[in-house]
C-alpha cells in the first residue's frame, strides 16, 4: 500500500479494491496569464505539485489518501482582457465540487482536502454549505497561507502572483516553462480612491490596470534553490494535515 500510487490516473482498482482511500485531494488551480514569464498553468501546475508530493509524503506514513486530477480553471472575473485567460463563476465551481462530493460520499470517502494555488479561488460558503449537506469534513489548504514566517524567511518579496515565490518554485519544479529574461517588476498600481486601499475594505483589482505586466511582487531575486527549499517545507506541513486527518477518529473535532 505505501509504494501505490497515488494519483487516481495512476491507479488501477486492484490498487484500492481491498484498501480504499478514506480521503481524496483535489487540486484546484486557474488558467491565467502570470506576469509576462510563468505559464498560464502555473497554478495547476503548483496545486497537483504540492497535492502528489505531499500525498506521497502523507502515503508513507499510513494515509489513506487519493488523488484527482487538478480543475485548471478558476474565478478570473477580473482578468478577462488577458488573452486566452479562462473564468469560471462560482455556482460552477460549486456545482463541481457539489458532484465530486456527492460521488465520493456515494462510495464512504468522507474527507476532502481542496488544495487551492489561486489567490481569487473562494470555497469557504461552498464548503459550508457541502459539509452540511453531505456529512462529509471538508478541508480546505491553502498553500501559500501555510507558514507565513517561511514565506519571509526564505524570500525577499514573496508577491502574490507571479512574485518571488511562485517564481522560484516554477524555476524548481518546471524550468523549461520559466522566462526570467521576460519578467517585469510586478509593481501595483494603488486604487485612486484612496481610502479604499486600507485593510479591511476590500474590492477586487481591475487586474490590468493595476499590474501593468500582469504580476504582483518582483520575481527578479527568484531562485531554484530558494523554491526547493520552499515547496519541500510546505509538503512536509500538508502531509502532515493529510496524515493526521485520514487517521481521524469520528468523533474527534471537527470530525463528527
Ligand atoms: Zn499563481
Amino acid at each position: 500500500m505505501s509504494d501505490r500510487p497515488v494519483r487516481i490516473t495512476e491507479i488501477c482498482y486492484h490498487h484500492i479494491k481491498d484498501d480504499p482511500p478514506n480521503l481524496a485531494i483535489l487540486p484546484w488551480g486557474a488558467t491565467e496569464a502570470h506576469g509576462q514569464h510563468l505559464p498560464y498553468g502555473t497554478d495547476v501546475l503548483q496545486a497537483e505539485a504540492f497535492a502528489v508530493h505531499s500525498a506521497e509524503l502523507a502515503q508513507k506514513e499510513g494515509a489513506k489518501v487519493v488523488v484527482y486530477p487538478p480543475i485548471p480553471f478558476g474565478n478570473n472575473a477580473q482578468q478577462l482582457d488577458q488573452i486566452s485567460t479562462i473564468h469560471l463563476s462560482t455556482t460552477t465551481a460549486f456545482a463541481i465540487l457539489k458532484d465530486v462530493v456527492h460521488s465520493l460520499t456515494a462510495q464512504g470517502i468522507d474527507r476532502l482536502i481542496i488544495l487551492n494555488a489561486h489567490g481569487g479561488n473562494e470555497f469557504k460558503p461552498l464548503i459550508r454549505d457541502l459539509q452540511e449537506e453531505f456529512g462529509i469534513l471538508i478541508v480546505l489548504v491553502n498553500f501559500y497561507q501555510i507558514e507565513p514566517g517561511l514565506l519571509t524567511e526564505i524570500f525577499d518579496e514573496p508577491g502574490d502572483h507571479a512574485g518571488e515565490m511562485e517564481t522560484s518554485l516554477l524555476l524548481h519544479l518546471f524550468p523549461d516553462r520559466v522566462y526570467p529574461e521576460l519578467a517585469g517588476d510586478g509593481a501595483r498600481n494603488p486604487f485612486q480612491i484612496r481610502a479604499l486601499n486600507q485593510p479591511g475594505a476590500w474590492s477586487p483589482r481591475p487586474w490590468q490596470q493595476s499590474h501593468p505586466d500582469f504580476g504582483a511582487g518582483n520575481p527578479r531575486k527568484a531562485t531554484a534553490e530558494k523554491g526547493k527549499k520552499y515547496f519541500e517545507k510546505i509538503c512536509r506541513r500538508i502531509k502532515d494535515v493529510i496524515v493526521d486527518l485520514s487517521k481521524a477518529q469520528k468523533g474527534e473535532l471537527p470530525y463528527i
